[in-house]
């Protein structure tokens, strides 16, 4: 047995099963490159789910991370630190909000959108002690805690781990007239995705986010958009909310947010909100710690630096023409915006393509059995996503 059949067996003899990776040992990463144990090379192009923007091991982010983490780790939030205060005014100044608190974790973010909503029905939109309703989305993906999977509608994520957490509602996707018939008076906040990422880049109908954003404001509920997929540029803007002017009352950040470095996550947003909180009703004993927050401050840079939000919306164009292309008798749909693009059989084809794109040198996920994700760093530059493309076409044609 060769090495990486060895790690393989190891971790599937040891390891928990919650996950059916390929079967590829990952060594190195840099930008938009992987390489194996044994030295070949591929292109990324899941990016951990979107939490590589900024590419593999950035240069600037591991400097920040290496030069913090020599100095003050972890203060505890006991304490203030010298990180803390540029991240969250520069997480505000991003994204025109008002407050930001940092978490860990992008479930731990939307737990705490959540919890932040529900207070804000009680303290300030009046709704009696323990009503507070949250409406999702059929289809949602928002994490893995014991609340969050209680609303999902994926019987996979959902089933096994209940009872689940009462006070959620759960609409249609992409129709903002049920949605707004599903405010009601005990409605606290209504928590979406822009584009939803783990559903197969499932993209709402033109107008849908700046109606729902509408029908919040006039039944006085708030909104809150769960953008660690789809923010930090991934979609071609900063935020995805930003296609149709909808400007959220919250939102939850995470993945890129530190490009891949270390776990960190935030939820930012109206100080009408955040600011109900008080000492002691909410906290993380890792969340806001200083190598967080400058883990975090470098990949922002880097994001603003190298102008990846441009690169998204202009490679992204590129890329869904090139993919608009392909040909294959099963081939159902092709879609995207900016690099969140996706690939949709009419059969369950999707394993087996991910298994053919990773022979010809790219790393992709298939998600649902029909659909694969095509997300690769925004590094990456117009000569490699061509070089891409073309392994995705031929892999296409092995199928
Ligand atoms: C990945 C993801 C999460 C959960 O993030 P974790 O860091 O895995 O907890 C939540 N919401 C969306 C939209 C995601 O894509």
């Amino acid at each position: 047995m060769d090495r990486a059949a060895k790690l393989i067996a190891q971790e599937d003899r040891w390891g928990t099963h919650n996950y059916h990776p390929l079967p590829v040992v990952l060594a190195r990463g840099k930008g938009v490159y992987v390489w194996d144990l044994k030295g070949r090379r591929y292109f990324d192009m899941l990016s951990a789910y979107s939490s590589l923007n900024q590419g593999h091991c950035h240069p600037a982010v591991v400097a920040a991370l290496r030069r913090q983490a020599g100095r003050l780790s972890l203060s505890s939030r006991a304490f203030h630190n010298e990180h803390l205060g540029p991240f969250v005014e520069r997480l505000c100044a991003l994204s025109g909000m008002e407050r930001a608190l940092p978490m860990n974790s992008g479930a731990e973010a939307v737990e705490s959108a959540i919890k932040a909503m529900r207070l804000w029905g009680y303290k300030a939109k009046g709704i009696p002690e323990g009503r507070a309703e949250i409406v999702v989305a059929e289809g949602n993906f928002h994490g893995r805690t014991t609340t969050i999977v209680g609303f999902s509608s994926d019987p996979g994520s959902r089933e096994g781990f209940g009872p689940a957490t009462p006070g959620f509602k759960t609409v249609p996707y992409g129709d903002a007239a049920a949605l707004a018939a599903a405010l009601a008076p005990d409605t606290a906040g209504v928590l979406l995705e822009p584009i939803q990422g783990e559903a197969g880049v499932r993209i709402p109908p033109p107008g849908y986010l700046k109606a729902v954003a509408e029908a919040c404001r006039k039944a006085k509920v708030l909104l809150c958009f769960d953008e660690i997929q789809t923010g930090l540029g991934r979609t071609g803007r900063m935020f995805a909310w930003e296609h149709e002017a909808a400007k959220p009352d919250l939102m939850t950040l995470g993945k890129a947010l530190s490009a891949g470095l270390y776990p960190v996550s935030a939820v930012v947003g109206s100080g009408a909100v955040l600011g109900l909180f008080t000492p002691g009703t909410h906290g993380s004993t890792y969340g806001g710690n200083p190598l967080a927050c400058a883990v975090g401050m470098a990949a922002l840079d880097v994001l603003a630096k190298e102008k990846l939000v441009e690169r998204a919306a202009e490679l992204g164009v590129y890329f869904l023409e090139r993919l608009g292309g392909l040909k294959h008798p099963k081939l159902k749909e092709v879609r995207g915006l900016g690099l969140l693009c996706a690939v949709e059989f009419r059969e369950p084809l999707a394993k087996a393509f991910c298994q053919r794109l990773m022979e010809r040198g790219v790393l992709a996920k298939d998600t649902h059995g029909t659909t694969v994700r095509f997300a690769p760093p925004l590094v990456i530059t117009k000569v490699q996503l061509e070089t891409a493309f073309e392994a995705i076409r031929d892999a296409l044609r092995d199928l």
